[in-house]
Formats: structure tokens, sequence, C-alpha cells
């Protein structure tokens, strides 16, 4: 197959790419920067005839993927701003996340080979903040987070809520479109929970991770230990496979999957990981205890048993990422 990903050169959709050419897939990669596009096929020289850059600005207009669809036979749409450094949330979060998938489905809709559309959304979009045991409850893809619009953009919003409206206000856009418009394809949506594990996306400098590997860093190089909003997971590898099979399998199409380890993690975790698994993490890590919140569940098994998925475990992800971050700061 031939499959557009879009931001291929972020830590999700770098791996999503992998696990495409892995499969002998022909991949289209859309990146905004197209000098970080060249670095990611100048690393691959394997897959240089499966893989192509194209540059793809700003999304904000309806036509910013015409030119990207032609001839492909489905999308993985991963690309959405996720980061909590904002001044304006409606302009930098909000707006970008919707004008994104709308832009990918209006140039999908005009290509006749297009078969499936695969969209990157995220448990921010099945969250509700307010709902807490007792008694014990399971978040499965049927929940939706209950914030309006108004909440997500209202001036004193936070990044994390506004960031939360987007994923939640993007996807509903989608599943809108689907049933509005009746396109020549199917959507399926993901959903995952904090993802961690090693980068294959181009990265110069420590400082510039992703925002989630960004809080394992922390932890490892004894800088915080942050704030741990949801006990649930999933391995960027794993995602990515969940990405591919969601766009392969027949059976995947229209539904909404919830991708995470039945595993729970916090930030002690990793501390504890770090600290048994490298000699030097004892005299290092950050300070202070995080216990794991184990009141209430996430359903990650119904992809893990539809996607075939076999999710890894924490240990393995966080001592893969730390080992490579190190690596990375003896060389800064
Ligand atoms: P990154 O920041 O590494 O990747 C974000 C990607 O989106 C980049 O490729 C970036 O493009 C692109 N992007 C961001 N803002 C814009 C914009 N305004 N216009 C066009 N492209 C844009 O983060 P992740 O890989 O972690 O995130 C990828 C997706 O996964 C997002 O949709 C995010 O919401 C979702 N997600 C992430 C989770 C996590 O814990 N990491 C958890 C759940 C969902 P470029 O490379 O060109 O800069």
């Amino acid at each position: 197959l031939y499959i557009l990903v879009t931001g291929a050169t972020g830590f999700i959709g770098a791996h999503v790419v992998d696990e495409l050419l892995r499969r002998g897939h022909r991949v289209r990669a859309a990146t905004r920067s197209l000098p970080k596009g060249e670095l990611m096929k100048i690393s691959r020289p394997q897959y240089a005839a499966q893989l192509d850059i194209v540059q793809v600005p700003d999304f904000a207009t309806l036509a910013s993927f015409t030119d990207a669809v032609q001839g492909v036979d489905g999308i993985i749409h991963v690309a959405s701003p996720f980061t909590y450094a904002t001044t304006d949330n409606e302009k930098e979060l909000v707006k970008p996340a919707i004008a994104g998938v709308r832009a990918v489905l209006e140039a999908a809709a005009q290509e006749k080979t297009i078969k499936r559309v695969v969209i990157t959304s995220s448990f921010a979009a099945v969250l509700d903040v307010g709902r807490r045991p007792p008694p014990r409850f399971t978040y499965t893809a049927e929940d939706w987070n209950p914030l309006t619009y108004e909440e997500a953009v209202a001036k004193e919003t936070s990044a994390v809520v506004a960031y939360r409206g987007s994923k939640k206000f993007a996807e509903l856009a989608a599943w809108e479109f689907v049933r509005e418009r009746k396109p020549g394809f199917d959507v399926v949506t993901l959903c995952p929970p904090m993802t961690f594990g090693p980068i294959a996306h181009p990265v110069e400098r420590l400082a510039d991770l992703n925002e989630s590997n960004a809080m394992l860093w922390a932890v490892a190089s004894g800088r915080e230990m942050p704030v741990a909003r949801v006990p649930f997971w999933v391995d960027v590898r794993d995602l990515a496979v969940a990405h591919v099979e969601a766009l392969c399998r027949l059976e995947a199409g229209e539904k909404r999957f919830v991708v995470a380890s039945g595993e729970k993690f916090s930030y002690g975790l990793v501390k504890t990981v770090v600290e048994e698994e490298f000699e030097w993490g004892r005299g290092r890590v950050a300070k202070g205890e995080q216990e794991v919140d184990d009141s209430y569940d996430l359903d990650g098994e119904t992809a893990g048993r539809v996607l075939r998925v076999r999710y890894r475990r924490f240990r393995d992800t966080v001592r893969d990422f730390v080992e490579q971050a190190v690596k990375m700061e003896e060389r800064e």
C-alpha cells in the first residue's frame, strides 16, 4: 500500500512511518519542516525507495493536503499540536487541531483511491476529570470528555485543559465529516494515553524532546517529579503497530479504540526503574515519591485483541528511552 502519514517527523508519527516501512508499504511522510524530513530520510537509507517526503507548511487552509494525497491508498493523520507552552490556546491548540482533521478529510474525499483514514486522537478526548471513584469504574472507547468548546478556549483555561478540548473537538469533527459527507473511505480513531518510549524522529537536543518523553527525562535527570494526571500509558512502538493494524484490518473500520497497556504507571515507578536499571540512577533521579493511582481502570484490551497488539512492560519502555536519552546527553 501507499500511505500518507502526517506529523511524520514527530515522536509518534516517526514510529508509524517505521512500522509501515518494515511491513513493506510505501510511505509519503508529511512534515512542516523539509530539513527534518530530509534528516528522517537520510537516517533510513535501506528504505530510500519506499519513503518520500512532502512538505505541508500549514494545515490551516482546506487545500493544504491536496497535493499530498495524490495517489495514496490510505492516510494516518498523526499531526496535531501537543505542547503546553502556549500564549493563545485557541489559536495554537484548538483551532489547528480541528483545521488539520478537516483539511485531511477534505483532501481525502477528493481522492478516489483512499479507502481509510486513521486519526490519532487521545485519551484526552475520553477523560472526564469530574468522574472520580468510588465506585470504581473502567473507561472505554465509548466515553467522551464532557468539556464544552467555550470551556476549552476560555481565557482562564490552562493549556492542559485546552489540549484536551483540542483533541475532543478535532475527533468530533472527523466523525461529523463522515456522517454528513459519506465519503468513499471510512475512519478509525485511536485514543492513546501518555505515550512513552525511544525516539525515532529527528531531535537535536534533549531540550526539544516531545512533551510526554520530557516527563520521563525530568525524573531520570533529577529535575522534577511531574504530576501523573492519569495512571495510563502505552509504548510508542505498540501504538505504531495499532495504527498500522487499524489501517489494514477491515473489521477496525468506523471504530474508536483506546490503545493502552493494562499496567498502570506513576512517575514514582519511573524513578524506581531508573534506580534499578542504571548504575548512576540512585544518585541522580528526582526527589520525592509518587504512588500509582489504582482506583480506576482503562480498557486497552479491546484494542489489544482487535488490533493484535501485545503491550510492552513499563520497565522496558522506560529503560529503552532512558538509555537513548543518556547517550544524547553525552553528545551534547
Ligand atoms: P510531537 O510534538 O512529537 O508531534 C506533533 C506532530 O504534529 C509533529 O510532527 C508536528 O509537526 C505536528 N504539528 C504540531 N502542530 C502542528 C500544526 N499547527 N500544523 C501542522 N502540524 C503540526 O508529539 P507526539 O508525536 O507525541 O504527538 C502526535 C499526536 O499524538 C498528536 O495528535 C497528539 O495529540 C497525539 N497524542 C500524543 C500522546 C503522547 O503522550 N505523546 C498521547 C495521546 C495522543 P512537525 O514535525 O512538522 O513539527
